[in-house]
């Protein structure tokens, strides 16, 4: 179906020379991809910075500490005695001004002798350093004869890296793939165009890896503002085309006559509060109505929204349809349905769990009766999206946790069953505008009361370098029978390097305390993460040291103490879900934020609102203030960013352009039919939000 113009874009990138199936697995860490990745992916990585290679000074006017592209005379060498691979292997070079050392360790045999021949002329161009009283380079960036020079770019484009990849690989790789790109017809507005003066998507790509000057590195640069609005644009029609076809398809009236939900409310062991009651209210009113409804839950961390959702999926339950409740991690599945399992029996309405770990006859069995209609409500997580995931009668998706899933997911949810109702849930309160922006349009229900019984909890900030204080503070709070998270810090992108220190972490309270602290970590196996969250749960472990996967959503009533280390590097948003997991029962809670000194501006004032409020709504309000929106809405620690060039901060001004022009462009050519139309067409493939171009043939 896509237009084979764009062939090129999703070609395999093992199809570049150099890219083999090592090679490509580094790919697929840098761009974040499960499969293999596409010339596309590789494209949209962003440069973050540039090099400026314009700078060709006489060697006696060279700044030490500056890149500088010099032209030399190699005068000889001095390679490493026999034996003596540490002595790096110098090459003496000079202009008619200074003198200028080359240094290299560990060369490859001849390599440097071939590559600066005694008497030579050579441009090298690298980062300069003053060393035993001479001018040095170490390892040059570039070595090039008079020929090379003149393909030698004057700015470098800086890429992100993963390990085993360095700039050189991927600037060649993105070169290579740069002259696989085709004219494509132009899909915006000229004028539009005109008036930002932004070139035509591929000049804009090539603008961007190949940077005529510092400042086409810049987000707000021209051409990445082009690429940004392009993709704004794809998200917005998406919304649109989502949008109209809901209208289209008529809803179904499917809310019954209360039974299960009296049932329920009289198997709970509280009363729901007034909230939950008014959220509820207005859910039902959606379902009863025979339109589409989709519809935010918002409320704080531990403010009852499973409950609601389960009352809301009663209620489609009553009609004899069914509903489906996904979470983002298989630990919040699971204690999903705990929650829901006894409370679902008592009113005698059938749950089940289907996650990725459900395998082989017993998930085939779960299958099958969820297609004959004998699971009311199915509890998962992404397992639920697969094709094999059949209903007898789908009509209400619960989605927990929503800024993790993107449109694509929701519309696959939806598209299990006629006419299904969304409920989106989500502890992360998000301003208005925004839920415009980035979900289309929504109606919003907030919990904002606590169940009644909570306690405020009492935060505390303290410096990393009193943490025997706090680790006598825990040992009391242990011997108090109390039950203590201890969240290890955030330390690098890489996973195994936060597992070490949690490990280490771990290994010293251990010791300190014994058999009754345990570790979980993101690393583990899901039935250990269970396990171990059992224990703790079950009170048989009191001390849980663990990295941030207990992050969402994890519901241990009887602990009442956090640690947590490094709190300076965690964004707000992520605090307040960490917090959340204590003052949940009774007991009086305490939050002990460790911070590493000294703390930067934005650090200080967010363990300042931490200590000052428990209000997630404000706390949000906040950190938007604070970080822009990519943090609010969780888009960049999710590791699902819904946007891969377009960013909050650089291009947010451009949002609502994007939002009136795709409203424009669906209010005249709602199939995308006309010349633009089918230009358009190749952008939305190009974006991938092509699961929408399926709604325009659904009709
Ligand atoms: P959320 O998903 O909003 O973070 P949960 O639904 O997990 O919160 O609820 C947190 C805890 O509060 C659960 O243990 C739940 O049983 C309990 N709870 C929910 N509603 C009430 C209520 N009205 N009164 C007392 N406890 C409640
Ligand atoms: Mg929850």
């Amino acid at each position: 179906m896509r237009p084979n113009l764009l062939d090129p874009f999703f070609a395999s990138i093992t199809s570049l020379a150099g890219i083999g199936p090592k090679v490509e697995k580094l790919y697929r860490r840098l761009l974040g991809r499960d499969d293999v990745p596409r010339l596309v992916d590789l494209l949209f990585h962003m440069p973050t910075g540039a090099i400026d290679r314009r700078a060709r000074p006489k060697l006696r006017d060279v700044q030490p500490g500056s890149v500088v592209t010099v032209k030399v005379t190699v005068d000889r060498h001095r390679p490493a005695p026999p034996g003596r691979d540490r002595v790096p292997h110098l090459i003496y070079a000079s202009d008619d001004t200074a003198d200028l050392v080359l240094t290299y360790f560990r060369p490859r045999k001849d390599y440097l002798e071939k590559l600066f021949p005694v008497g030579e002329t050579r441009y090298v161009s690298g980062t300069t350093a003053f060393y035993d009283g001479m001018l040095q380079m170490v390892h040059p960036d570039r070595v090039v004869d008079e020929k090379g020079l003149a393909a030698l770019p004057a700015i470098e484009p800086v890429y992100p890296l993963t390990e085993g990849l360095s700039e050189n690989m991927i600037t060649k790789a993105m070169e290579a793939a740069l002259s696989k790109v085709p004219q494509l017809p132009e899909w915006q507005d000229e004028a539009w165009l005109k008036r930002n003066g932004f070139p035509a998507f591929s000049n804009a790509l090539i603008a961007v890896h190949r940077p005529s000057d510092i400042a086409g590195i810049e987000p707000d640069s021209p051409a990445r503002s082009r690429l940004a609005y392009d993709e704004l644009l794809a998200s917005q029609l998406a919304l649109g085309l989502v949008r109209a076809s809901n209208k289209r398809s008529k809803g179904r009236a499917h809310a019954g006559d209360g039974h299960l939900r009296r049932a329920i409310i009289a198997a709970l062991p509280y009363s729901l509060t007034l909230s939950q009651h008014r959220a509820l209210d207005a859910i039902v009113a959606d379902l009863s109505k025979p339109e589409r409804m989709v519809r935010l839950l918002q409320g704080d961390v531990g403010s009852g929204k499973t409950v609601v959702a389960l009352l809301a999926s009663a209620a489609v339950i009553e009609t004899r349809r069914q509903a489906a409740l996904m979470a983002p991690t298989e630990i919040l599945a699971r204690q999903h349905f705990k929650t829901i399992a006894p409370l679902a029996e008592a009113a005698g309405v059938r749950a089940e769990i289907l996650t990725g770990r459900e395998r082989g006859k017993e998930r085939d069995e779960r299958l099958a009766r969820l297609a004959k209609g004998e699971i009311d409500i199915l509890v998962g997580t992404h397992a639920l999206f697969q094709d094999e995931v059949v209903f007898r009668d789908l009509a209400l998706a619960v989605i927990d946790e929503q800024h993790r899933f993107g449109v694509h997911q929701r519309l696959a949810l939806a598209n299990k069953g006629e006419a299904v109702d969304m409920l989106v849930t989500t502890a992360t309160p998000i301003p208005r505008t925004l839920v415009l922006t980035y979900f289309g349009d929504m109606d919003i229900s907030e919990l904002r009361e606590k169940p009644a019984g909570r306690q405020p909890i009492d935060t505390r900030t303290i410096p990393l370098d009193r943490i025997n204080d706090v680790v006598e503070a825990v040992g009391r709070a242990l011997d108090d029978g109390q039950r203590v998270y201890w969240v290890c810090p955030l330390v690098e992108e890489s996973e195994n390097v936060d597992l070490a220190a949690a490990e280490d972490r771990f290994k010293t309270l251990r010791k300190r305390f014994g058999g009754i602290t345990d570790l979980v970590h993101g690393k583990m196996r899901g039935a250990d993460k269970d396990e171990a969250m059992r224990r703790f749960a079950a009170g048989e472990t009191r001390l849980l040291v663990s990295t941030t996967v207990i992050e969402v959503g994890v519901d241990v009533p009887e602990a009442t103490v956090m640690v947590i280390e490094h709190a300076e590097r965690f964004g707000l948003a992520q605090l307040h879900q960490l917090r959340g997991r204590i003052g949940r029962g009774s007991g009086k809670s305490t939050c002990l934020l460790l911070y590493r000194t000294p703390l930067g501006e934005i650090a200080k004032a967010r363990l300042t609102v931490m200590r000052e409020t428990e209000d997630g709504f404000r706390i949000a309000e906040e950190d938007l203030k604070l970080r822009g929106e990519g943090d609010v809405l969780g888009t960049r620690q999710s590791g699902m960013p819904s946007f891969r060039i377009a960013s909050p901060e650089a291009h947010g001004h451009l949002l609502p352009a994007a939002r009136d022009d795709a409203q424009l462009i669906l209010a005249r050519d709602p199939v995308l039919a006309s010349e633009r139309g089918k230009a358009l067409l190749c952008l939305l493939y190009l974006f991938e939000r092509d699961d929408a171009i399926r709604l325009i043939k659904a009709g």
